[in-house]
């Protein structure tokens, strides 16, 4: 894809380019997700982060049908749910995703989970090494993998994972896990950048204090913390106002002082559930 000039991105491991700030959707009803997608693609997002369980993937497809945008202008992310697991459900739930989405192909696909008591997750990475093989996915990656999970996709495929999407915020940095992927090339997706809502960012110490001095939101200054750590991040908004808001992080610059004060809130906060007991 082409990420608009204005933008930043990254190279994966495809060649391919991956904006590196986008628009989560988990947790957005299917009537409320059309029109804030839409929003979104105007605003300039080109990023979509959805998965089969949010049950929206439908919405989302009406959004860029209607939208308008070239299709090679856009990145659409969906994930293989954990029922889905396996070397002949994987295929069928990959084109349940497309046909609801509406595309041909996805730029990404994720095992959302390692669901280790499935053991399903090595048998359902040869199926999306497949499933890219085919086309159907430009890029495959994984979701919420320790070490150990992207260990063993690691040893039984031939395909390294684009991506590995984890829980990731201030207060919960993932520093070990990226240190581990980073020398494999593997790029490190955060969801709830914004701690999900569920705990006050207002509460880690200095970051008002750095949010005031660039006349910015604290929201909008760990948006930009994210991106400068070179990781991906698509917080979720159902409000316009905040798609506007979390989109304006490309008109300043964290110094390295403001990014060290930042690195200095990690607390190995989890908000979210551990990827060993994702089993669902
Ligand atoms: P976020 O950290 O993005 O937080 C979302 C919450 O923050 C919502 O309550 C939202 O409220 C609020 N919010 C958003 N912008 C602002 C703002 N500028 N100021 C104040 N509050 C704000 O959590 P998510 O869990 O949604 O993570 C983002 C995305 O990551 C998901 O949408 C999904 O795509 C992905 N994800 C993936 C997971 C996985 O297992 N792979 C797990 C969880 C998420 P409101 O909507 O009212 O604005």
């Amino acid at each position: 894809m082409k990420t608009p000039k204005d933008q930043l991105s990254l190279t994966l491991n495809t060649s391919d380019q991956i904006p590196q700030l986008g628009l989560g959707v988990f947790k957005v009803d299917d009537d409320v997700c059309e029109q804030i997608v839409l929003d979104a693609l105007e605003i300039g997002y080109r990023h979509i982060d959805t998965a089969m369980i949010y049950r929206n993937e439908a919405a989302v497809g009406r959004a860029i049908a209607q939208s308008g945008i070239p299709r090679d202008e856009l990145f659409i992310t969906t994930k293989l749910w954990n029922a889905d697991q396996g070397e002949e459900t994987t295929p069928v739930a990959l084109q349940t995703s497309l046909d609801l989405l509406g595309l041909d192909f996805v730029d990404l696909y994720l095992i959302h989970w390692p669901a280790p008591l499935r053991d399903k997750s090595v048998a359902s990475w040869l199926a999306l090494e497949q499933l890219r093989a085919a086309g159907l996915a430009k890029a495959i990656g994984v979701s919420n993998f320790e070490p150990e999970h992207l260990e063993q996709v690691l040893e039984a495929g031939s395909v390294v994972p684009a991506i590995n999407q984890v829980e990731l915020h201030p207060a919960f940095q993932q520093r070990e896990l990226r240190a581990f992927q980073e020398p494999l090339g593997i790029i490190t997706e955060a969801w709830g950048p914004l701690g999900q809502g569920k705990y006050e960012l207002s509460e880690l110490p200095g970051l008002t204090e750095i949010a005031e001095a660039h006349g910015k939101s604290i929201q909008q200054i760990v948006l930009r913390w994210h991106l400068q750590e070179g990781l991906v991040v698509f917080p979720k908004t159902v409000r316009k106002e905040r798609l506007v808001e979390n989109f304006s992080v490309f008109d300043f610059v964290l110094s390295e002082q403001e990014m060290a004060a930042l690195v200095a809130m990690d607390a190995d906060r989890r908000v979210g559930t551990h990827p060993r007991d994702g089993n669902w």
